[in-house]
């Protein structure tokens, strides 16, 4: 249970974030997967994380406090078709930049669309994190959106596509903003990994 959220400070470079003190947990995925829904729903505060009405708008780093104890951000979301070249070269750069360099990085969680077949935008991204040996879990979202067969379909197919690449299952959390379902299992997650 998270009882304190509080918004910190947003980023453009990784080197003006937060001294790496405490254990940090980020979010990232296409934009509209979700993202702001869930960091929402995980805090239990509506309004932490501003929900995409524009979407590529958020283009920070967004550091949050919680319980004292560990960081979450919120990275901006890629796989945007409309930007321009020169946009999508400086997000990039600034993730990358953050996620390498980034020291007290427990786990990148990756939101996955559970709506959709494996999307190339994410197992090349996941790729790349596997690459920069970047600890990398997957995030499920928007489970309430079909039935639970379709959900499971879904993420099956992703993990079978991921085993192809790390010859392994990634830890996933299957997860709704809707309905709350896999808020409890990702912060249990989180929080023994902060314990640890
Ligand atoms: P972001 O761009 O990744 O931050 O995505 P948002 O959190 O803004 O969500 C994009 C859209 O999907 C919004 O209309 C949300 O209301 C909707 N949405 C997000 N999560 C869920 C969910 O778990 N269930 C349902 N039904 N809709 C969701």
């Amino acid at each position: 249970m998270i009882k304190k959220a509080s918004f910190l400070i947003s980023n453009t470079d990784y080197k003006k974030c937060p001294a790496p003190t405490k254990p940090e947990f980020a979010f990232i995925g296409r934009s509209n997967v979700g993202k702001s829904s869930l960091v929402n729903m995980l805090t239990g505060n509506k309004n932490l994380a501003k929900t995409s009405g524009k979407p590529g708008k958020t283009q920070l780093i967004n550091h949050f406090m919680i319980d004292d104890n560990w960081f979450m951000v919120d990275l901006p979301g890629y796989g945007f078709a409309k930007v321009s070249k020169s946009i999508k070269n400086t997000w990039e750069k600034m993730i990358s930049d953050y996620l390498t360099n980034r020291d007290n990085l427990v786990a990148l969680c990756v939101l996955i669309d559970s709506r959709l077949d494996p999307q190339k935008i994410d197992l090349e991204f996941i790729t790349w994190c596997g690459q920069h040996e970047i600890p990398f879990i997957l995030v499920f979202t928007k489970s309430d959106k079909q039935g639970k067969s379709k959900t499971f379909a879904n993420v099956a197919k992703f993990l079978e596509a991921a085993r192809e690449i790390f010859g392994e299952d990634p830890q996933y959390f299957i997860t709704s903003a809707q309905t709350t379902d896999g808020k409890e299992e990702l912060i249990n997650f989180i929080e023994a990994e902060v314990q640890e």
